[in-house]
């Protein structure tokens, strides 16, 4: 008697588990990739413009300059706090220039 509950916790949990895995993949996947792609923006020596930048910086001289004050502020942030809202903000911002 026990043991057909025991199976049926077991098979429960084992599909919530399943379930879990289905919605946590692709956003956990999605942050991984992005975390990355701002990894290696940062680490890349050339600037989305194109010209030389210092590695660890997002954007070369000449483009950072071009930011308002606060969104220059804004890329010292840090990855997971912030950083990455800033940097999409400060793309947008030097595309619609
Ligand atoms: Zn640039």
């Amino acid at each position: 008697m026990y043991w057909k509950y025991f199976l049926y916790v077991v098979e429960h949990k084992w599909n919530v588990f399943i379930e879990h895995l289905k919605i946590m993949q692709p956003i956990e996947r999605r942050i991984m990739s992005d975390f990355k792609f701002y990894l290696q923006e940062l680490n890349s020596e050339e600037c989305r413009c194109g010209s030389w930048k210092k590695k660890r910086m997002s954007f070369c001289f000449v483009c950072y300059r071009k930011l308002p004050h606060d969104m220059q502020k804004d890329l010292y942030k840090h990855m997971g706090q912030g950083y990455e809202e800033a940097y999409d903000e400060a793309c947008k911002f030097l595309e619609e220039l």
